[in-house]
């Protein structure tokens, strides 16, 4: 049985105040929440997230990584850095990372394999414009994304891992994919680990993304192959980020 996963997103929002009023609301909202829930806030506001965060129930993730330890490479920050503000989870390969970063396959793998070198849970984000779509190129797109990994770590790293399907049509365009769109390419994502290793197919979480809401998430959630969600807008205010908790309990 794996347990639901509900993760903000937070992306380039916040401030000391801002984020102070909204981790605060998340915690006194808690009560009824029983999935496990990650906030994902940008670098600068990780000692501030840590410190209101360790005592509680919810996990602390950062937005992207380095591929290198440590070392001249200005701007970056490494894994071990993430782990030492008290950070579980790190997202590997968000299409905004891929699209306007220009992270390819190969560097998000590199990604990938550094933040399991500290014992980080990497969050593999995977998902297909909406030309690739139209072209029936899904599935062979997300497959293309998850092997680039599995080429570089094996399937076995993978295990008690998550992955998240973003289609990046949905994302932050109030276009949702259906439940049944959403389902049919988390079973095919699920498929293609299986075909490696059945039992960490079985294990791993995929969470859907692309505009989730209260109104939405419920339906989403309750496909066989979704195990939550990575949530970006709706993040960002707790009352819809926590009914979004509570359609995934
Ligand atoms: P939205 O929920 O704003 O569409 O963003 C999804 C996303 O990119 C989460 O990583």
């Amino acid at each position: 049985m794996r347990r639901k996963l509900v993760a903000g997103n937070w992306k380039m929002n916040g401030s000391l105040s801002a984020n102070g009023g909204l981790l605060a609301d998340i915690l006194a909202g808690l009560g009824d929440v029983t999935c496990e829930v990650v906030a994902c806030p940008p670098f600068p506001y990780l000692a501030q997230a840590q410190a209101m965060l360790s005592a509680s129930p919810v996990g602390l993730g950062a937005q992207t990584l380095s591929e290198h330890p440590a070392g001249a490479f200005t701007g970056e920050v490494g894994a071990e850095m993430l782990r030492e503000f008290g950070c579980r989870y790190v997202l590997v390969g968000h299409s905004e990372r891929r699209s306007l970063f220009g992270e390819s396959d190969a560097v998000v793998a590199a990604k990938l394999a550094a933040a399991l070198a500290v014992g980080l849970v990497p969050v593999l984000c995977l998902g297909e414009t909406l030309a690739e779509r139209e072209a029936g190129q899904t599935e062979a797109v997300v497959s293309r994304q998850l092997q680039a990994v599995l080429d570089r770590v094996g399937v076995a790293a993978l295990s008690g891992g998550v992955l998240a399907y973003e289609p990046v049509w949905a994302i932050g365009t109030g276009l949702t994919a259906t439940p049944a769109q959403a389902q049919a390419v988390h079973a095919h994502i699920r498929a293609c680990l299986a075909a490696h290793d059945a039992a960490v197919a079985a294990e791993v979480r995929i969470l859907y993304g692309g505009s989730v809401k209260p109104q939405n998430a419920q339906e989403l959630f309750g496909q066989q192959d979704i195990d939550g969600g990575l949530i970006g807008g709706a993040s960002l205010v707790a009352e819809d980020f926590l009914a979004i908790c509570r359609a995934a309990n």
